[in-house]
């Protein structure tokens, strides 16, 4: 067994604290992982609160890994000791179902083994990138290209996959109106893929001193929804709304400010939702639809695609002391735009 240290939140009222716990040694076909940096998802926060009343506790989150191979099994065949890696929010499907057989294994009908919060086959807790190593099938790594060897990295492994494919999955082209609902981890990415598929591209935050920094990142206008007259002033205007927000809010009110044929795509998980007011969808053919993470080959894909065209998140990198702190300030929305653990930093 490996010995390793990590972060853990052991109750849903508790804050993170270290914890030091065991993985087993890489099998055959797996890759033991010293991990660099770890991003911080609002899924590890709905999680460690055990919002969805399945948690696990102790409870170690991360799902934004950037880190190097240390050892390898002996049927290893597409990676060696030192290369950098990625890994996202599973680590597991059963390989033959037609969803795994698509290569979108995280609509998996046996079910994904998620990297936080699952099951293994021998029934321990999976334990994620908050930690200092991590074992994982070679099948379910990514390659990481050398000029995207940074913290601003880790994020696209979760941030970065989740607003890639719903872009690409709802063929997003040149010329469309996309607005980008919440600018936090999610929404900053999809402002950056947006604006690289040559999308006009609206930020609508409920933080009006984002502006200038949603104008930096690319987005061509800001609406401070707060505002009610800046918000009727784009009444049917977008094909696109991507919904990154994290907390209830009210669906109908964006619903309007989509053009006919438009289409909400609901990225964001908040616990509660509002009622549906499904005139909106009626009266102008709308369409409301989800979108959950990518594909291993579509997130390879995408970390391709962020390397030709120099993209990665905006990141401030702190130490994992500093992640309870961390936690409160995403929930004030006071991140710009993604908060990375410098796993190394760990004492
Ligand atoms: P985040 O960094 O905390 O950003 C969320 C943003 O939502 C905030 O920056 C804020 O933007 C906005 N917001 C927060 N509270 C709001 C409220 N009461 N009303 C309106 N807007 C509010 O979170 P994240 O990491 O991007 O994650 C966002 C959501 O996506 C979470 O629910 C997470 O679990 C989910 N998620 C889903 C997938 C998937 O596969 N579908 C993958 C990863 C994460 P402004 O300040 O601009 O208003």
């Amino acid at each position: 067994m490996i010995q390793v240290k990590g972060y853990a939140a052991q109750s849903n009222t508790t804050e993170l604290t270290p914890i030091v716990f065991q993985r087993n040694e890489p099998q055959e076909d797996e890759v033991l992982v010293d991990i660099l940096y770890c991003g911080i998802c609002h899924a590890d926060i709905h999680q460690a609160k055990n919002e969805y009343g399945n948690t696990i506790y102790p409870f170690v989150p991360g799902h934004e890994i950037i880190g190097r191979v240390n050892s390898i099994g002996n049927k290893v065949k597409k990676y060696k000791i030192g290369d950098t890696v990625g890994i996202g929010y599973f680590i597991d499907s059963c390989g033959y179902c037609s969803n795994c057989l698509e290569h979108e294994e995280q609509f998996c009908d046996n079910g994904i083994t998620p990297t936080q919060n699952g099951k293994l086959a021998n029934g321990q807790t999976t334990k994620g990138g908050y930690s200092n190593c991590i074992v994982v099938k070679e099948d379910y790594l990514l390659h990481i290209p050398e000029s995207l060897n940074s913290p601003g990295t880790a994020p696209l492994l979760c941030a970065g996959i989740t607003t890639y494919s719903a872009l690409v999955h709802n063929a997003v082209k040149k010329g469309d109106k996309v607005a980008i609902l919440g600018l936090g981890g999610l929404g900053h990415m999809t402002v950056k893929f947006a604006v690289s598929f040559g999308a006009e591209v609206s930020v609508l935050s409920t933080s009006p001193l984002k502006a200038d920094s949603a104008l930096a990142l690319g987005a061509h206008h800001f609406i401070d929804t707060t505002d009610e007259k800046q918000v009727s002033q784009v009444f049917s205007s977008f094909d696109f709304i991507i919904d990154t927000v994290s907390a209830k809010h009210d669906y109908n009110t964006y619903l309007k400010l989509l053009k006919k044929d438009g289409t909400l795509v609901l990225l964001g998980v908040p616990v509660e939702t509002t009622p549906l007011v499904t005139g909106l969808l009626t009266s102008r053919r709308r369409k409301i639809v989800g979108s959950f993470i990518g594909g291993i080959q579509q997130t390879q894909e995408m970390i391709n695609y962020c390397a030709t065209h120099q993209i990665q998140a905006d990141v401030e990198v702190i130490s994992p002391s500093y992640i309870n702190t961390a936690f409160e300030r995403m929930l004030k929305n006071d991140v710009k735009y993604r908060f990375v653990l410098d796993m190394q930093a760990m004492e």
